[in-house]
């Protein structure tokens, strides 16, 4: 199937909401402001958020939870309940903004639908993302804030948002501001971690107050370290939910030998680097409920609003009314 590169949205001032003149290395606002482009990729951020560890991140685990490299459908599981089967069979040729793409693990989903993908993260991981997806007629990246997005509003059939919500400063403006980019009638689709007993047991935000100090190549070695040496146990008491329990008051790895047995040994550990990682070294990590998801939604007037516990918590989708 071909796509017109003009049926992109165009990026617009995501200040001023005008329109940018496209200068090669650098976009214009009419106002006055300009955004580089480096490695070919539109930069509407500075360096220096809240989100900063995760770059490095993304380029150190940079195919880890890409389903083509575990060769199992995890990734695309978790995409397709969301997406609902309705939509699931209709992805080809539709205009998605996938918010917060990361390396790009439902990037890899999403292009293997045949949509056409606008792939936008707050941090220095679209770069891994376009290392994995090179720019083609179906994909482009944008490095890009959810609560600052570079584009005229109600421009997307889709919008899609999996695993990040939790980690903004506050769930609720970036579920609006992620809303006003789905066109009438199109859809929405997004996550949220939810409250569990571990949530509130572990020692992880312990972890958390030394992590977040440190530079994410070092917070790195260390999350291996601490891995490495507690992983293992991990593995032995799998079976028994009481010890579980019991280790995951002390340990802050974030393990998926119960909820992915498929995964083996090596990419076990490699998930719960990038797991463990993000989790020690996330600025904000909000819960919320399913009912508390599914009132923001409807406050902002979505229709056909399904919203279940389920996946990393709480799931979500509804559709922008035609009128
Ligand atoms: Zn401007």
């Amino acid at each position: 199937m071909i796509v017109k590169k003009s049926t992109w949205p165009s990026w617009h001032c995501p200040g001023h909401r005008k329109p940018l003149e496209d200068k090669g290395d650098v976009l214009l606002c009419p106002d006055g402001d300009q955004f580089p482009s480096r490695n070919r990729i539109p930069r509407f951020v500075t360096n220096g958020n809240y989100a900063d560890a995760f770059g490095p991140e993304a380029k150190r685990y940079r195919l880890t939870q890409l389903d083509s490299y575990s060769g199992t459908t995890i990734t695309r599981d978790r995409a397709r309940q969301c997406v609902g089967e309705e939509l699931w069979s209709q992805l080809s040729g539709k205009q998605v903004l996938e918010a917060g793409c990361g390396a790009g693990r439902f990037t890899e989903i999403l292009l293997g639908r045949g949509a056409c993908v606008t792939s936008i993260d707050i941090t220095k991981a679209v770069d891994s993302n376009q290392e994995n997806f090179l720019r083609s007629e179906s994909h482009r990246v944008a490095q890009a804030d959810i609560e600052h997005l570079p584009f005229a509003p109600q421009g997307f059939d889709i919008v899609f948002c999996l695993g990040v919500i939790q980690n903004t400063s506050s769930p609720e403006k970036s579920v609006s501001c992620l809303y006003e980019q789905v066109r009438p009638g199109g859809t929405l689709i997004i996550d949220h971690s939810t409250h569990s007993l571990s949530w509130y047991s572990k020692t992880a935000p312990l972890f958390r107050r030394l992590f977040r100090r440190l530079p994410p190549e070092e917070s790195i070695k260390w999350t291996e370290k601490i891995v490495d040496l507690l992983l293992p146990l991990h593995k032995m008491v799998r079976n028994f939910h009481s010890a579980q329990m019991l280790l995951s008051r002390v340990s802050p790895v974030v393990c998926y030998y119960r909820a992915f047995p498929e995964l083996n040994d090596q990419l076990q550990r490699e998930w719960a680097l990038l797991d463990t990682h993000q989790s020690l070294t996330a600025w904000y990590r909000h819960a919320r409920t399913r009912g508390r998801i599914r009132r923001t939604l409807e406050q902002l007037g979505l229709q056909e609003i399904w919203c279940e516990y389920g996946g990393n918590g709480v799931e979500a989708r509804g559709k922008r009314p035609l009128s």
